[in-house]
């Protein structure tokens, strides 16, 4: 929903082409392959999540990884803005303010979270059914499956390929950094 390079300096316009355009399409394209002549083919990325064990065996890594992929990058484009950064508020605030004592805790907690992951996966802002939560999903692993349950509100990709053009290995660099571009309306209206 904005140009490649809208989201400089805190994430440059090559890295931006390459993650939507290279990265995102292969998850794209790779999930459509997978799930070609299944029932699921045509059904909401949400959907197929959700009932990945019904799928066949032979088709479950690859349905996992790629439409997880998928459905973790359409959040990640729609929760990021040129125009972000700031403060959540409203109901969302009030939330944030319960579960992690305010706006700097939860940011810290999604940053170690992300510091922490090994290799390649996401940070992530949760509604578990009760509550807010935060924790690190590995690969393409969506909050959507079942073994999580959860409806993902916020995510960070620490994959090295969305951040490594202008972070390097500078991974805690970038997380910080990221926060001048979180979206939080858009986060309010998952959240709602
Ligand atoms: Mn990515």
């Amino acid at each position: 929903p904005y140009d490649y390079a809208a989201l400089e300096p805190t994430i440059d316009e090559q890295t931006m082409r390459l993650h939507h355009d290279k990265h995102h399409q292969a998850y794209v394209d790779n999930a459509n392959a997978a799930l070609a002549g299944t029932q699921w083919e045509d059904r909401p990325v949400e959907q197929v999540l959700v009932e990945l064990d019904l799928l066949p065996e032979d088709k479950r890594a690859a349905v996992r990884n790629n439409a997880g992929g998928h459905a973790n990058h359409s959040l990640f484009w729609e929760i990021m803005s040129p125009d972000g950064g700031g403060e959540p508020s409203g109901s969302l605030k009030s939330a944030i303010d319960d579960a992690f004592d305010g706006a700097d805790a939860l940011k810290q907690a999604l940053n170690d979270a992300g510091v922490k992951r090994f290799g390649s996966g996401w940070s992530w802002l949760v509604w578990d059914g009760t509550g807010l939560a935060v924790y690190s999903t590995p690969n393409q692993d969506s909050p959507m499956l079942k073994e999580f349950d959860d409806v993902p509100l916020l995510g960070i990709d620490v994959w090295e390929h969305a951040y490594y053009l202008n972070y390097q290995n500078r991974r805690p660099d970038y997380l910080s950094a990221w926060w001048n571009v979180v979206n939080w309306d858009a986060v309010q209206q998952r959240y709602d």
